[in-house]
């Protein structure tokens, strides 16, 4: 590591570590994710403390340490300051982040996912946060190398239509096929359409995507299922939004 480094950074998370330490997970643009020490955050004079919000996007300047690499400078890009004073839309960020650290491991830069990051949490400020947290599913599972087919039949290849369909591990089945799986899960065509919308809708547009509760009740359980391809363990802010009815 070069003496020091200038890093674009995405708090992810923060715990506590020794008396007055931190450690804290970011995902930045030039590394991929990382653990880095902030030394003394705890103690009420530190200058560092104002620089490393959660959720924010930060640049930080690092240092090698013993354990881990050492944050010796901090300062806010962006805040996401309409984010900070809503509940619902921090509940969402924080799923978002912890999405991101179980999925994504250390030490592999992806500036793409980055900036997926970065639009995921530009999105919670303003539009619908249900919305913007499927988007950055979609494009996590993308990385982990399932992309959705929400068009196809999974066996016979047809093209979907009508109300409902079967799904099942990394796709769909149509009408004709759902036998198939007969537990499977139903995704009204809403959902589906929805889905489909994210790949290839522009962003500043997500704003006017309305789903109905019945249509987000099957988008969510869906993806539920998909997520459960990448996931180790359930997230708990996952959890947590589910009990919410969020
Ligand atoms: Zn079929």
């Amino acid at each position: 590591m070069e003496q020091y480094q200038h890093l674009n950074a995405i708090i992810l998370r923060s715990r506590d570590y020794k008396e007055a330490d931190q450690l804290l997970t970011v995902y930045t643009r030039e590394q991929g994710k990382l653990t880095v020490q902030v030394r003394g955050v705890k103690k009420q004079n530190s200058k560092l403390r104002g620089g490393i919000l959660l959720f924010s996007q930060a640049e930080l300047v690092v240092t090698a340490g013993k354990a881990f690499p050492i944050v010796i400078g901090a300062s806010t890009i962006t805040s996401f300051a309409s984010l900070r004073s809503d509940f619902a839309r921090m509940s969402y960020a924080g799923y978002a982040a912890e999405l991101l650290d179980q999925v994504i491991s250390e030490g592999h830069a992806d500036e793409e996912l980055y900036l997926f990051m970065l639009q995921t949490l530009q999105l919670l400020e303003f539009i619908d946060p249900w919305v913007a947290v499927r988007y950055l599913e979609l494009k996590v599972l993308e990385r982990q190398g399932y992309v959705l087919n929400v068009k196809y039949c999974q066996k016979c290849g047809a093209k979907l239509s009508g109300d409902t369909h079967r799904g099942v591990y990394g796709g769909l089945l149509c009408k004709r096929c759902a036998y198939e799986d007969p537990n499977g899960l139903t995704l009204t065509q809403e959902g589906r359409t929805f889905l489909d919308a994210l790949s290839y809708i522009p962003l500043h547009r997500f704003g006017w995507l309305y789903v109905s509760r019945e249509g987000r009740e099957s988008v969510s359980k869906y993806m539920d299922l998909q997520m459960q391809q990448v996931l180790n363990y359930p997230l708990k802010t996952r959890d947590f939004l589910r009990q919410m009815n969020m």
